[in-house]
């Protein structure tokens, strides 16, 4: 697949190994050669190495010394367990927060976010799944933005927890029972009802973490 060259050929690299990636087309833990995609992405190494940089930050990518690089391994039971540990401890009573303090800008940002997740639930294809992933982190990092505290807002971010867990199966299911739930979320948080938002939010992710157990079955 050579890539167009306008001048979003640095995005559209870093899009397409992406993709790669989150599709499993490079398998977890798989050695990942820059000629490679050199060939295949038909572009020079300067854009495939940023965007192999930029996938390192996001932890799909690790760089070891006299390797190079590799796709991240699949997270394991214990980590999958760890995380929604946190996001439990974390997230709902950030939900609650945001509830109280969402102002009129924020809440139309959110639903903006919400529909565009609605827009690419119809399509259902690989691709999209991807970027379904990307905006569900987009809308819960939104909502701890609105929530205030910037620490907790970059410590969950620096986690990239939905790229991780999204990568550990490709399910419709995963998407149209998400959008259900954020919709409760949204109705919570529009009306200020800091316990429903609150509920809302534990709701999603206890949800979210029994959609996603089968893939260590
Ligand atoms: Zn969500």
């Amino acid at each position: 697949m050579a890539i167009q060259r306008h001048k979003g050929l640095a995005d559209n690299v870093y899009g397409a190994i992406f993709n790669k990636l989150m599709s499993l087309e490079i398998s977890p833990g798989a050695r990942i050669t820059v000629d490679a995609l050199v060939r295949e992405l038909e572009v020079s190494q300067t854009p495939i190495r940023e965007a192999l940089g930029r996938l390192e930050g996001e932890g799909l990518v690790v760089k070891t010394h006299l390797v190079g690089y590799s796709a991240s391994p699949q997270i394991t039971r214990r980590r999958f367990d760890e995380i929604y540990e946190l996001r439990l401890l974390v997230e709902p009573d950030r939900a609650r927060h945001a509830a109280a303090h969402v102002g009129k800008d924020q809440m139309r940002k959110l639903k903006d976010t919400a529909e565009q997740m609605r827009k690419l639930d119809s399509i259902r294809e690989k691709s999209s799944y991807f970027r379904f992933a990307r905006l569900d982190g987009d809308f819960h990092d939104k909502i701890m933005e609105i929530a205030g505290n910037e620490l907790i807002r970059n410590t969950l971010r620096h986690l990239h927890t939905h790229f991780h867990i999204f990568r550990l199966m490709f399910h419709a299911r995963v998407t149209g029972e998400a959008l259900v739930e954020h919709e409760s979320l949204l109705a919570a948080l529009s009306t200020h009802d800091e316990v429903g938002a609150e509920r809302a939010m534990r709701d999603h992710i206890e949800r979210s973490r029994q959609r996603l157990l089968p893939a260590f079955a």
